[in-house]
């Protein structure tokens, strides 16, 4: 045996790659590239999703009455969450082969009742969603996407800020020569959440009697564009995302710049790797969640019962004879990669890592036994069995990968959807794509890891 054979190392692997396959993690990364440009929230990553399952010949689940192997079906939580799945020829009691990604992204939500006007400048008051640094939030230009619904039933997109006239939005920050206070604060407490306010107008309607007046014309030009009023935003859901889209990030373009890539990269790759399964052994699922977040709470998130929900009518559409048990096997039976994002070595920021189990930018795949926090509390833990499975799929079918984990012992930590599949005694462990300044509203991904992750869960539905 040679002695590199022996060892092992993570390592960057982008620049042994051969042209041809060069050619495709470029155009696979394009791919990407504009899909997550378009795709910023939830709802929107959701329509876009089902848009690129149907044409790629995926019908609802519910049009069915009964499934058989090769057919492809697709089903939609809530507009915030799908599961696509391709039905296998073994039964499902046999267990399926489960990818899941989320689809929620940190960010700044609308609070409530957020309109209002302070000093003649109207703004949005937020409610900032999962984990940001709220400084990163201040002074980059920003875009309002969601969806307002309507006493009536009906629901009206709301989006501005991406087309290129369009007007973008800001929360400020302190110049720096008034910040002398602000500067000696903590990272944590020198922006206040209660300081991410949006600013949205700055012109009074004519009106000189109205008290309100900025405020006034900024609803007068809500109504003008989408026909609501104040109270429907009560009943909206509006985020607050970058303006930008995402970019090639070197002057060799071998990285994405982006934001929401946590998790969107494992998003879009289950999804491109679902698309080219075609009559597979065991029965091969794409799961796309929301609210993973905050804590996988809530009807559309990974603690609800949609999933088990949802597999049920998969085994009940498969057979003539439904049990629970039925169900109950096929989850025990069942595999699954909790697709999401891992931490890259920051080489500006390398004392939190430790190196020998850190992720390289454009090392593979990045598979995660734990994630967690102090002594492992919170960890799904892969089995190694698992693990021994995974690398063998890997390497029998050239997939680059490596090992590691959330940062050094006792300096952080985390979580992802792993430990809520785990309970529904499922094998699971995390594989992903690294980034550098995860939750950033500009994070940055490798190419070479996007294509590897694709390829990764392609040949984990295709001969798992
Ligand atoms: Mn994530
Ligand atoms: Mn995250």
């Amino acid at each position: 045996m040679e002695h590199q054979d022996l060892m092992y190392e993570n390592k960057n692997l982008f620049s042994k790659v051969e042209e041809q396959e060069k050619n495709q993690i470029f155009a696979f990364c394009e791919d990407y590239r504009k899909f997550i440009s378009d795709a910023k929230t939830e709802r929107e990553f959701c329509e876009d999703t089902c848009r690129l399952l149907e044409s790629n010949g995926f019908v609802c689940l519910e049009e069915k009455e009964t499934l058989k192997p090769g057919d492809k079906v697709y089903t939609v939580n809530r507009g915030k969450g799908v599961i696509a799945a391709v039905i296998g020829n073994r039964t499902m009691e046999e267990g399926i082969n489960l990818i899941g990604a989320h689809i929620d992204s940190p960010r700044l939500d609308l609070k409530p009742n957020p309109l209002y006007e302070d000093q003649g400048i109207a703004y949005f008051k937020t409610h900032y969603y999962g984990g940001i640094k709220k400084y990163q939030w201040t002074t980059i230009p920003l875009a309002i996407h969601g969806v307002a619904a309507l006493e009536d039933g009906t629901q009206i997109n709301i989006m501005i800020g991406e087309k290129e006239d369009d007007p973008v939005f800001c929360v400020t920050d302190l110049l720096p020569h008034l910040a002398t206070q602000q500067m000696t604060k903590k990272m944590s407490e020198a922006i206040p959440g209660e300081s991410l306010n949006v600013i949205l107008g700055n012109l009074s309607c004519e009106d000189e009697e109205i008290k309100e007046g900025v405020k006034l014309n900024v609803l007068k030009l809500l109504h003008e564009k989408y026909d609501i009023k104040e109270e429907d935003l009560i009943s909206s859901e509006i985020e607050i995302v970058p303006a930008y889209p995402a970019r090639d990030v070197g002057i060799d373009r071998s990285m994405i710049g982006g934001y929401g890539q946590d998790d969107r990269v494992c998003a879009y790759t289950a999804l491109r790797a679902i698309l080219d399964v075609k009559n597979p052994e065991k029965t091969a699922v794409c799961l796309l969640v929301d609210k993973e977040e905050v804590g996988s709470m809530g009807a559309t998130g990974m603690q609800s019962r949609y999933f088990e929900n949802v597999m049920a009518k998969l085994c009940a559409k498969t057979t003539e004879a439904y049990s629970d048990l039925l169900l109950r096997d096929c989850l025990s039976h069942s595999t699954c990669l909790s697709a999401d994002v891992g931490a890259a070595l920051d080489p500006n920021y390398p004392d939190v890592s430790e190196k020998r189990n850190a992720a390289i930018l454009n090392g593979g795949i990045l598979l995660c036994k734990y994630t967690g926090s102090r002594g492992k509390s919170g960890a799904s833990d892969a089995g190694a069995e698992l693990i021994a499975k995974i690398r063998r799929i890997f390497n029998n079918n050239q997939v680059a990968w490596q090992i590691g984990e959330l940062g050094k012992v006792d300096l952080g930590g985390g979580g992802t959807i792993a430990q809520f599949v785990a309970n529904l005694d499922m094998d699971v462990i995390d594989a992903g794509v690294p980034l550098l300044s995860m939750h950033a509203p500009f994070e940055i991904a490798g190419k070479f890891d996007i294509y590897m992750t694709y390829k990764g869960y392609r040949e984990f539905y295709l001969n798992n």
